[in-house]
């Protein structure tokens, strides 16, 4: 997987932080196991991770955490697979009702994890609709046939990662 592949994968699901003062990525329990089994061939590890409580406008970590270690008889692939294997074991385990924190219905758990390498979380640019089935991009002045509505789309020639103007929230 090309690294903007990686890049697009891990920003199309990801919830910033940065509102809260933490510079940081997280997801929700099934987004982070999707990227996770998505990631589980590519040459990137996941270091370890931290858990928060998300509720509307508060950010309240839980003091949960893992962190995986690279071993001396392991070579970088094997790290990063087990790397990858801990992080989703942890995740799926997670326990969805915590004792003496009651998760009510806005509330949610959430994942941050910290991969081996670093992403730029900044999208500069933000493509074109030019009718109901072609978006343009504004740094190569290509369109493409796209009808996506997530709210990032990635350019197929240029490779740039975008904002889709298709996106409602
Ligand atoms: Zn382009």
């Amino acid at each position: 997987m090309k690294n903007q592949y990686i890049k697009y994968a891990i920003l199309k699901n990801a919830m910033p932080l940065e509102k809260f003062g933490v510079n940081e990525l997280a997801w929700e329990k099934d987004a982070a196991k999707k990227l996770i089994a998505l990631l589980i061939d590519s040459d990137i590890g996941i270091l370890g991770g931290d858990v928060y409580k998300l509720r509307q406008s508060t950010l309240e970590p839980l003091c949960d955490n893992w962190a995986c270690e690279p071993q001396n008889d392991e070579t970088r692939e094997e790290y990063f697979l087990r790397s990858k294997k801990k992080a989703l074991d942890y995740i799926e385990h997670y326990p969805s009702n915590i004792v003496n924190t009651s998760i009510i219905h806005d509330e949610k758990i959430i994942f941050v994890l910290v991969f081996t390498e670093y992403f730029d979380q900044d999208i500069k640019e933000r493509a074109s609709s030019l009718d109901e089935n072609w978006l343009l991009c504004p740094i190569c002045m290509d369109g493409w046939e796209c009808t996506s509505r997530d709210s990032i789309v990635i350019c197929p020639k240029c490779n740039e990662i975008l904002y889709n103007p298709r996106h409602q929230t």
